[in-house]
Formats: C-alpha cells, structure tokens, sequence
C-alpha cells in the first residue's frame, strides 16, 4: 500500500451543502473549443450558433489562429427559423464543403449554442446523417456548448462524454486518462507513470482519431479535471471502472492521485518512492516559494470552473491559505469527495448559485483573494477586493508535479499586485 495524505482531523465531506439556484454569473461552454481544438489535431470544431457566439470565438481564440482554423461558426439567422428544411440542407452543404477542402479533418464535432433557432436543429440527427455520408474518414458528433445552463467546463465534458458511446469495445486491463491536459503535461504523467511500471496507458481525448482508446471492462480509469460528470457516467455506462482519488494539484494532490492508480495496478512501494521522490522535492520547493506571500490569506471561491474544491484542497493544506467559502457550480461527490475529506472544516461549502447573495457574502468576509469569473472581477476589484480569473485555471498548465509551482504563483501574483499598489498609494 502506497503512502496516502493524512486527512485532517475533521474534512468538509460531512460540512452541511449550501445549495443555492438563483441567477448565475457564468462563462459559456463554447471556451472549451480553444483548448480542445489544440490537444485534438485532427478534429473541427463547427458551432451552430449567432453572430455572438462567432465574436466570442474570436476574441477568445483570435490570437491563436496562425494557420487554417479547426473552428468556425455557422451562422444561423433569425430567418432560418422559417424553414428547418433549409437549415438542415444548408448544413449538410456547409460540412460537404468544408471536408472537400480539408481532407486532414478526422473528427467533426457539431457545437450547439443556445440561441432559440439552434436549440430547435436536431443536431443529433444532423451529426448521424453526417456521418453516414463522410465514413469512414469522417466521423460527426455533436454536443452541445450552449450558456444558458452550463459553466464554461462543461463544453469539455459533454464533448468527451459524445465520444465515449462510439469508442472501441477493449477488453484488456488499461489505465486511461481522462481530460484534456497540455500534450507537454500529458508526457509529464506518462512518464511518471511509465517510471511506475504501469505501461498500458491510454487518454481521452486522444491528440488524433486513429489513437482513440477502447474501453470496456477491463478499463480502469483517472480523471485529470473534476468537471468530466458526463464523461464519468459515460464511461461507467460502457463497464470501465473509476479510480476514486484526490486531484493531481500540487504535491500532495498529485502524490494521492498516482498513489491510488499504484494501488490499483499493485506498484512496489519502493518503485513508487523512487518514480515519485525527485519531482516530490521540486514540487515541494517551488510550492514554498508562493506560501511565503499565501500563508495566512484567506480566500473566496465564487462557483465557476469546477476546479473549486481540489484548488481549496491544494491552497489551504500546501499553502497555508484559510478559505471562507468554496463554491462549485456542481458538487460530484463521486468525483470531488476524496478532496472534501482533505480540505480542513471552516469554510461555507456552497452548490449553485444566487450571485447577489453570494456577492454580499463575500463583501462582508472581506477576502485577501476572491476567484470568480471575469463578469465579476472588475466590480470586485474597483470595490477593493484582489481577484484571481477562474478561467486562467484552465488556459494555464497546472497539473502534476512540475506545475505545482506555478499553479500556487497564479495565486500569489495577484496579492503581490495588490499589496504594491498599496504601497504605490500609500507613497
Ligand atoms: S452559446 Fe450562447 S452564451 Fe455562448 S456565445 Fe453563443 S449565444 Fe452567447
């Protein structure tokens, strides 16, 4: 048995739930498109929406596009909504066209949004009818990316849950991954876990269509982000099984999360300690270079990227930080309890949420840092309070060991900004 963090004396995991539904400030599920079109190499990403969902495309992604695109927006008018029939042809046009012109397109994803005439296109259909016409170079899936119910994390999931029905049948015992990681950060774990003796790995997604793994009953598998509900209750569906564990944040995270894959696959002790000890120590010291500005600061999470609760975890036991309240747009217990366990009792564990009331609570905690989303940062940092963008958390590298350090900085650099602009004030 692998060394495991030693929980302290009481965790949130029995800490009373505020549940709150009311309005939320969120981000859309579209940002996922500007991460998965970079880790899926041979897959396109067309979005079924407005002229909105176009802009935020380019301004999120525009710098980004230095070659042919593997996104773009097919523009649905408010006059299309006369003639379904028309849509659906003009669609089928648009793909035909496309495909022509891009035969390395392996993958074509369908992104819903949540304009009225999108919702009513069966895209479903469209993506079914599709593929049958572009097989087997071409395979179509759809999901949908819309805001009016989601957080911005959830365009990741439901793109990989679409693609889970459709993988291979496997039978074999393999570990997969499950997220989409940086392929630099990807490598980083496979070789920690290569080091380990564990060889049979696989990841969802996978950099191209040909790689996909298969899965089946003799899939166990480990998830890399903690917002993946849909793809978990997918996989589940198709026999695999899941590795339960603390997520790979910081040193301590990253240790539980390798440990509880070692106990699965029955490493040595010893081959753990020596695959592990090496990027411990590092992690370990870059992490220390952040806490001297964390250490003590307290710390308000407004629900938003999902990663709520492991960033907690991580930032009140390795680096010293008190949180007030943490939100989460869901809480899967499934996914997140081996981090609620860890994360010391104190703060308000809340589910939802009601951005006015939540707002006066934060107001009145006065934190040293707040995590939010960006339609709240600006009003909260012009009434004084230093704020740290969910949506960094996932455009930045910040899984495993080598990232520890940075990932404790995101949070340092803000409080650094702010105490300066004190003394700038003060001066
Ligand atoms: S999907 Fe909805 S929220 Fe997202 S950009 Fe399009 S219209 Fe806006």
């Amino acid at each position: 048995m692998t060394e495991m963090p030693t929980p302290p004396a009481r965790g949130c995991g029995a800490t009373p739930v505020l549940k709150e539904r009311g309005q939320r400030e969120v981000f859309c599920g579209l940002t996922g498109i500007i991460w998965l079109h970079r880790k899926m190499q041979d897959a396109f990403f067309l979005v079924v929406g407005s002229r909105t969902c176009a802009h935020l495309l380019q301004s999120a992604a525009g710098v980004m596009i230095f070659a042919e695109p593997r996104f773009a927006t097919a523009i649905l008018e408010e006059s299309d909504l006369a003639g379904m029939a028309d849509a659906q042809d003009e669609l089928d046009r648009e793909v035909a066209r496309l495909l022509e012109r891009r035969p390395d397109i392996r993958q074509l994803f369908l992104v819903g949004s949540c304009p009225s005439e999108v919702i009513k296109l069966d895209l479903a259909k469209a993506a079914e009818r599709l593929t049958q016409a572009h097989a087997p170079h071409v395979r179509v899936l759809n999901y949908s990316g819309s805001g009016i119910e989601t957080t911005f994390t959830e365009g990741e999931d439901a793109c990989l849950a679409s693609m889970v029905p459709i993988l291979p049948e496997a039978q074999a015992k393999e570990l997969l991954l499950v997220g989409a990681l940086p392929d630099v950060v990807e490598d980083q774990a496979l070789a920690l876990l290569h080091a380990m003796g564990i060889e049979r790995v696989r990841c969802l997604p996978a950099r191209r269509a040909d790689d996909a793994p298969g899965v089946g009953e003799g899939t166990v598998y480990a998830l890399t982000q903690p917002f993946l509900g849909e793809t978990h209750a997918a996989l589940t569906r198709r026999g695999a099984r899941h590795i339960p564990a603390p997520l790979p944040f910081g040193e301590e995270g990253t240790t539980a999360w390798l440990a509880a894959i070692a106990t699965e696959f029955g490493v040595d002790p010893e081959r753990f300690e020596a695959a592990t000890a090496a990027p411990r120590a590092r992690a370990r010291k870059a992490v220390a270079a952040a806490t001297a500005t964390l250490s003590g600061k307290r710390i308000f999470f407004f629900p938003d990227s999902q990663l709520e609760i492991p960033l907690a975890r991580f930032l009140t036991r390795e680096c010293g930080m008190e949180a007030v309240e943490v939100a989460t747009p869901f809480l899967h217990r499934d996914i997140v309890g081996p981090d609620l366990d860890l994360l010391p009792e104190g703060p308000v564990i809340a589910e939802g949420q009601d951005v006015d009331l939540q707002l006066d609570r934060a107001r009145a905690a006065r934190p040293d840092l707040t995590v939010c989303g960006l339609g709240l940062a600006n009003p909260l940092e012009a009434e004084g309070l230093a704020t740290k963008w969910a949506v960094e958390l996932v455009f930045t590298p910040v899984h495993f060991y080598e990232q520890a350090g940075d990932l404790a900085e995101l949070f340092a650099r803000p409080l650094r900004r702010r105490a300066r602009l004190r003394v700038e004030a003060a001066e």
